[in-house]
């Protein structure tokens, strides 16, 4: 508790965790791109930061929550960077989904300096981040975990050290071919409803409590029945950890069916302006092909 702890990247995901920090007591100092998306962390309690160098400066453990593999590679090894402010014996934590190797290559920068890293990708969307109870995958040394519990049960209610550096990156793509896994079927079953005439409502109560249900079916479905594209998790990002998939699949030899339709009929989408949109809205793409429209 004693630890000064950052926050790079304060987007739907990070807003929510560096508050239940905040909560917990930490003092916190926030960093983020577009600053006036630090407002309302430093109405809450948080320090507001310079840059991610200023960040590192300041504080013991600097938590990451950016988009894809290049963008923790532009705060982290980047001008002003974490890597131009840390201070040896300082933890790097990376809650982003991105690229295992790129992980273990960034984390051997830091440990030249004498810098710790462990990958933390999350799993939970934007209601776990704000409730405080994502599943965090971790890699990297197991007293470096043990080092950062504290922070990690503010955030979390399932943490799993999962191996060396990397692995949480490599059990977060298993958990993202799970996750487009269910919501194409999601999005199958619906369609498939929709042509059989029956009340949707009534058909998402029946079957979601199930041996079907899935976390996705619960908060998603719903939300497909009412046209509801607002995110908790938009079109661009899963696009993105869906082709973290396939390349990490085509590095180890493993066919990945499932996540190479999921990736084309993603495409379709952001080929027509729809990037921005929750990814249940994969469903348009199934609309687009049956001609039928669900709710
Ligand atoms: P988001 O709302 O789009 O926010 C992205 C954040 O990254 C913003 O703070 C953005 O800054 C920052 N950023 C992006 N590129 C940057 C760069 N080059 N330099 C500095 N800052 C940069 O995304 P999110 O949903 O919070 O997702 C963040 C990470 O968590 C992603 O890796 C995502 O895959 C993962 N994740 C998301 C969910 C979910 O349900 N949303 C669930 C699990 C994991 P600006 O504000 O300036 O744009």
């Amino acid at each position: 508790m004693n630890e000064r702890v950052g926050f790079v990247g304060l987007g739907i995901m990070g807003q929510g965790m560096a508050r239940n920090l905040l909560k917990a007591g930490y003092n916190v100092r926030v960093w983020n791109r577009t600053s006036s998306r630090m407002d309302p962390l430093i109405e809450a309690g948080a320090a507001a930061g310079a840059s991610p160098a200023d960040v590192a400066a300041n504080c013991d453990i600097i938590a990451v929550c950016v988009s894809d593999t290049p963008d923790v590679e532009e705060v982290i090894l980047g001008e002003n960077g974490i890597l131009s402010g840390v201070q040896a014996g300082a933890l790097v934590i990376d809650f982003s989904t991105i690229s295992p190797q790129a992980t273990i290559d960034i984390a051997d920068r830091l440990g030249a300096k004498g810098v710790k890293m462990l990958d933390a990708p999350v799993s939970g969307g934007s209601e776990g981040a704000v409730n405080g109870t994502l599943s965090i995958m971790i890699g990297g040394d197991e007293d470096q975990v043990e080092r950062a519990r504290g922070l990690f049960e503010a955030m979390g209610n399932t943490i799993t050290h999962v191996g060396k550096q990397g692995a949480g990156q490599t059990v977060k793509l298993v958990n993202q071919i799970l996750v487009v896994g269910n919501c194409l079927a999601m999005c199958e079953a619906l369609i498939f409803a929709q042509a059989g005439g029956v009340d949707l409502e009534r058909c998402l109560n029946a079957v979601t409590g199930g041996a079907a249900g899935s976390w996705m079916l619960a908060n998603r479905g719903p939300q497909i029945i009412d046209r509801d594209w607002r995110p908790g998790f938009t079109i661009n990002l899963q696009q993105k950890d869906v082709r973290l998939i396939m390349q990490e699949a085509d590095a180890l030899g493993v066919p990945v069916l499932l996540s190479g339709q999921v990736f084309s009929l993603y495409r379709t989408l952001q080929q027509a302006g729809l990037g921005e949109e929750g990814n249940h809205a994969l469903v348009k793409a199934l609309e687009n092909l049956s001609g039928l429209q669900v709710g």
